[in-house]
């Protein structure tokens, strides 16, 4: 998959931004040492979804484009979410993305005994204290952002009493909440982050990496610089959100040169630095790990890979493919501007890729019966179709059809309306492949529903093509009764019923979830179908594109419906 990357790191119009320049004028200076760095830090509380994988499109892109590497480090610095599934859950989405970070594979925990001797530095210099104010006293002592904050009154306690009490802290002597360690700083800042803000607490969980030894966890504003700076990160992207926090991440970068802890590359101290890009918001979904943990724990989807989540497990299981997770972020492209990316795009750009890759196949979903009045009884033919008319190199395959046929009910009509070019009573249709069909009768239940569609054949028109040219407006698809194989389809639609479901404060976004989000149903598919194997894309002609799901048995598919055929972003198309 490597073509993903290339695409991520790739110099179009739209990825021509603004991260491109800046690393690109460091290289110029000479501030890389020769070689370009990224991360993509996630943390291992949940499954990654479409927005880290814009940010892994970024971090791993822009290394790419600059002949760099791109680490990924799990920033596990909160014990209490966090597991050995998430993070191995992470590992394997990345890679399915088409990302590889070779030998750069980092815990933050693992730099746990660094922090600590750290933080021992910042206390030892004047850098840091032990507080012991309760957390809504210190929130209190904070103050807002308008006015100055009131300095705690172990502020300028010395240095010695300080180590003593930190060393206590990891010791174990004091309760959560009771003591934290603080960044001396400057309580008049009007960056409230810089308002001695906590750099230590403690949390008296084990870690799924590192084990018990641990009580006191250092906090991400802490950890992060420390993690950048020690792997030689050059250049650290994330989204707007921390751009607040920039000053605070340069104060610790500062600190760590001046305990000579910065990484020398080819004579050059690496100083990592931080830029910040907006994050994806898309549009009848939410993204939050919390959020997404909530549906899950609450069994309101399967589970984190249920096909209607956005998690990339999910949007996987669903039939999308790497290439279109990385065509919509490229489309959606990286600014500075918070926005709402329509879910429409995504289904697009999956539908631009599917077109592409999908094997085609016959399948009815609600089915009718068709009888071809003049067709032998018992006989089979076979009509010949490509698999895939995007790629001759996918070769065709004989369809059988019979004197009875499953049609979609909705490709009926026994009144049509205007520009219903289907099937209708007096009318020839082009059967796909087959023939041409007229109805002549219909057979109806008790309740007038039709059951039955009666009619009879060209015995001219092999293929569907009639013999004297005549125009044949409609052409529908079906699947011979006696062949077809009955198979179970999900049918998806969108989770939430509303386009900002958790931009609402007076309701839990719960309350939006699209309660017709997945239905079942046995669809009737051409014989070839029951060959399918997991994973494997298709496209159900005129219906959709569908996806095997890992729940199928052999010889019995299961599928997914990816996307709808309808394409309504098609008039937006640039490509
Ligand atoms: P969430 O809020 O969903 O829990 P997070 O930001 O806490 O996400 P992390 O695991 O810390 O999750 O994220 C790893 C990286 O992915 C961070 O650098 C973060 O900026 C980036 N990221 C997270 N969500 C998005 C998003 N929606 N769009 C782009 N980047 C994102
Ligand atoms: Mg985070």
């Amino acid at each position: 998959m490597g073509e993903v990357i290339d695409s991520a790191a790739r110099e179009s119009d739209t990825a021509r931004h603004f991260l491109r320049q800046w690393i690109a004028e460091d290289v110029e200076a000479g501030r890389t040492g020769g070689l370009v760095v990224t991360r993509f830090p996630p943390e291992p509380n949940g499954y990654i979804h479409i927005g880290h994988a814009k940010a892994i499109m970024v971090d791993f892109g822009m290394a790419k484009a600059f002949g760099g590497v791109c680490h990924l480090r799990m920033d596990d610095t909160n014990p209490s979410k966090e597991s050995d599934e998430f993070a191995r859950s992470i590992q394997n989405d990345i890679r399915w993305l088409g990302c590889d970070w070779g030998d750069h594979f980092y815990c933050g925990s693992d730099m746990f005994d660094q922090m600590y001797e750290i933080a021992e530095n910042l206390i030892k210099s004047g850098h840091a204290y032990v507080c012991s104010l309760s957390q809504e006293e210190w929130k209190k002592y904070r103050g807002i952002p308008t006015e100055p904050g009131t300095p705690s009154p172990y502020r300028d306690t010395s240095p010695e009493e300080n180590l003593d009490l930190f060393r206590r802290m990891r010791a174990g002597e004091f309760a959560e909440g009771e003591r934290c360690l603080r960044a001396k700083i400057d309580m008049a800042s009007p960056n409230i982050h810089f308002r001695d803000p906590v750099i230590y607490r403690i949390v008296r969980t084990p870690h799924y990496h590192a084990g018990d030894k641990w009580c006191i966890y250092p906090m991400y504003d802490f950890a992060h610089p420390i993690e950048d700076a020690l792997e030689g990160v050059t250049h650290s992207m994330c989204t707007l959100e921390f751009e607040v926090h920039r000053p605070l991440y340069d104060w610790v970068v500062d600190r760590l040169d001046e305990m000579g802890l910065l990484v020398v590359r080819n004579g050059v101290k690496i100083r990592p630095q931080q830029r910040e890009f907006a994050r994806l918001n898309l549009t009848y979904t939410v993204m939050s790990k919390r959020k997404l943990r909530q549906l899950v724990e609450e069994g309101k989807v399967s589970g984190w890979d249920d096909p209607r989540m956005p998690t990339v497990c999910g949007l996987r299981r669903r039939g999308y493919t790497p290439v279109a997770i990385a065509d919509f972020c490229e489309r959606i492209g990286v600014s500075k501007y918070e926005s709402e990316t329509d879910l429409a795009l995504l289904e697009y750009c999956v539908r631009d890729d599917l077109n592409k890759r999908a094997t085609r196949r016959m399948a009815v979903l609600d089915p009718v019966k068709v009888v071809i009045d003049n067709f032998p009884v018992g006989e089979t033919r076979y009509a010949e179709a490509a698999n895939n008319p995007e790629d001759p190199s996918a070769g065709s395959r004989k369809i059988p059809f019979g004197r009875e046929l499953w049609i979609e009910r909705d490709d009926f009509r026994e009144e049509p309306e205007k520009k219903f070019f289907r099937m209708a009573p007096g009318r020839e249709v082009r059967l796909r492949g087959a023939c041409l069909f007229t109805c002549t009768s219909l057979v109806k239940d008790s309740e007038g529903k039709v059951v039955e569609i009666h009619g009879t054949y060209d015995e001219q028109s092999q293929g569907g093509n009639a013999s004297d040219g005549r125009k044949i407006k409609g052409t529908i698809h079906w699947v011979s009764a006696a062949h077809a194989v009955p198979v179970e389809v999900r049918l998806y639609d969108r989770l939430f019923t509303v386009p900002a479901p958790d931009g609402d404060p007076e309701h839990d976004f719960t309350e939006f979830l699209n309660p017709d989000s997945l239905k079942t149903v046995t669809a009737y598919a051409e014989p070839a179908v029951a060959e399918a194997a997991v994973g494997e894309y298709y496209q159900f002609e005129r219906v959709g594109y569908f996806c095997v799901d890992p729940d199928s048995a052999p010889g019995k598919p299961i599928f997914n419906r990816t996307a709808t055929l309808k394409d309504t972003w098609s008039k937006l198309s640039s490509k």
